[in-house]
């Protein structure tokens, strides 16, 4: 999952950005809203953006504006240091999903943060398994067998691009997207390593991690029943 946070105010932006990574997100930060509308309209993705309406530059509801014009429906949670209501129905009717009321608690922003996600993936079947093996996309769990496996923040986000697409092969460039934040030295060996570390992981559950050389890796259950 890949969350962008469009914050000027440098102490909240990194306390953001360091808590959402903490959790397995990975997050990339920008202090402007010139910024913010150049990143949401290029190639990348983001499953959720974080947007303050007081950005230099160009404002947060003008960079929703562009947003939602052009037909962009990831979700987004505004922030706001202004308390009036005019500004939260002006958010909310531009297409904002949530908003929030500086000073804000972050796990109360934490929680909104996994029930837009959550409901983004509304009618999906939020937990993913292949053998023995079931990821939670929504709590961020793993277990085999109902136990819970041990996994590092990255180790997960692997795991997780994986299962997303179990038995169709993922190529690290889209390893590469979801772990690393474009400020973030990434490196194909990082993967390899992540890779190695997880296939001894998962090896318990009856899956595998194939490398398919030049193009990628896949997840694999090795314990498919015989018909
Ligand atoms: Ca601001």
């Amino acid at each position: 999952m890949r969350i962008l946070i469009a914050e000027d105010d440098e102490v909240l932006a990194d306390g953001l950005s360091n808590s959402m990574r903490h959790s397995g997100y990975a997050v990339d930060c920008v202090r402007d809203g010139q910024a913010a509308k150049l990143i949401l309209s290029g190639e990348q993705p983001f499953d959720l953006v974080i947007l303050d309406l007081g950005l230099p530059k160009l404002d947060g509801f003008s960079v929703l504006r562009c947003l939602r014009e052009s037909n962009r429906q990831v979700p987004v949670i505004i922030l706001t240091a202004r308390d009036g209501e005019g500004d939260r129905v002006k958010g909310l009717d531009l297409g904002a999903d949530d908003y929030m009321i500086k000073p804000f608690s972050l796990p109360e922003l934490e929680a909104r943060v996994r029930a837009l996600i959550r409901r983004g993936q509304c009618g999906m079947n939020p937990v993913y398994s292949c053998g023995k093996l079931t990821f939670d996309s929504v709590a961020r769990r793993t277990m085999i067998d109902g136990i819970p496996l041990e996994l590092t923040t990255r180790e997960l986000s692997v795991l997780e691009a994986l299962m997303l697409r179990t038995g169709w092969v993922v190529s690290k460039e889209q390893l590469l997207e979801r772990l690393y934040s474009y400020s973030e030295e990434a490196s194909n060996n990082a993967i390899e390593v992540y890779i190695h570390r997880l296939r001894k992981k998962v090896e318990p559950a009856g899956v595998t991690i194939r490398t398919i050389r030049g193009l990628g890796y896949v997840i694999d259950n090795l314990l498919q029943p015989a018909n």
